[in-house]
């Protein structure tokens, strides 16, 4: 809904009547208003870096470059963002190709035991803050069919999330559990949590709880979004649960021991 509010007044200029309009907006015109933010969106986070770089670039042209210790400093800031435009850009294609429907599953059998295990190993090898990772994953093989490149993505930017918004001293906790038809993986972060109204929105694209903060870190704000839509593709879900200052759950599903019995006796 959208209001519309007109104001009646006498010569006198006293007020004496109101009249509210209240609009139903059309889903079309909720996909126009989408999309019109989506694009402001993309300007200010490219422009962002591009003046960013301007600036040192400037500086560096006025005599900074023949200051050894400055000229690297200045350089390597405009290494960073350029690093943070290619990211975006990449990441802006890949929605745009999810998007246009111009991609294929490239789906395999695997166990998701394993293949959670192997990405969780990475990760807890290159740790670079004091957080505890505790597994809770079967012992029995569960195989699921799923395009692995894509499904690693997805549990990469969860886990690094659950890093990145985490004090040392934290923990991140995996676990999966296989329903009737569905896989549910939960990695749940004991970090600095998301405020009530606001945990749906992550999974918008360039929604930030805190946009300073995030784009310190190097965050695009487009991660969950990728990601949700990559879980849409297996026709899977994809949600959190926060409690502000105590941490947050990351979940989704995958379909599970489906079989298709026409496909199996064909
Ligand atoms: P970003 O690149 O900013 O991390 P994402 O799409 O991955 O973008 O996440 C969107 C936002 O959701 C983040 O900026 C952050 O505010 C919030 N968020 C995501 N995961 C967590 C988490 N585990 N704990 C707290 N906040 C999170």
């Amino acid at each position: 809904w959208r209001a519309t509010f007109s104001v009646i007044q006498k010569e006198t200029g006293f007020v004496n009547g109101l009249i509210t309009v209240l609009h139903d907006i059309t889903e079309q015109e909720k996909i126009e208003m989408e999309r019109r933010d989506f694009v402001s969106n993309v300007s200010h986070e490219l422009r962002t870096p591009l003046t960013t770089m301007r600036s040192y670039l400037e500086a560096l042209s006025d005599g900074a470059i023949n200051e050894p210790e400055l000229g690297k400093q200045f350089l390597s800031v405009a290494q960073t963002e350029t690093e943070r435009m290619i990211r975006l850009v990449t990441d802006l294609l890949q929605l745009s190709r999810m998007d246009s429907r111009e991609y294929e599953l490239n789906t395999d059998f695997v166990d998701f035991v394993k293949f959670f295990n192997r990405i969780i190993d990475r990760f807890e090898m290159a740790k670079s803050k004091e957080i505890t990772f505790i597994r809770e994953l079967p012992v029995t093989p569960l195989y699921v069919e799923i395009d692995t490149d894509k499904v690693t993505q997805v549990i990469d930017n969860i886990i690094s999330n659950a890093q990145k918004y985490s004090p040392d001293g934290g923990s991140i906790r995996f676990t999966v559990t296989a329903n009737d038809g569905e896989l549910l993986v939960e990695i749940k972060d004991t970090g600095m949590g998301i405020p009530k109204e606001q945990v749906d929105r992550i999974f918008d694209r360039f929604y930030r709880v805190d946009r300073a903060r995030a784009r310190s870190m190097g965050g695009t704000g487009l991660g969950l979004a990728i990601s949700r839509e990559m879980i849409i593709a297996h026709n899977g879900k994809i949600w959190a649960e926060s409690i502000e200052g105590k941490g947050t759950s990351i979940f989704f599903t995958l379909p599970y021991g489906l079989v298709d019995e026409e496909d199996e006796w064909d």
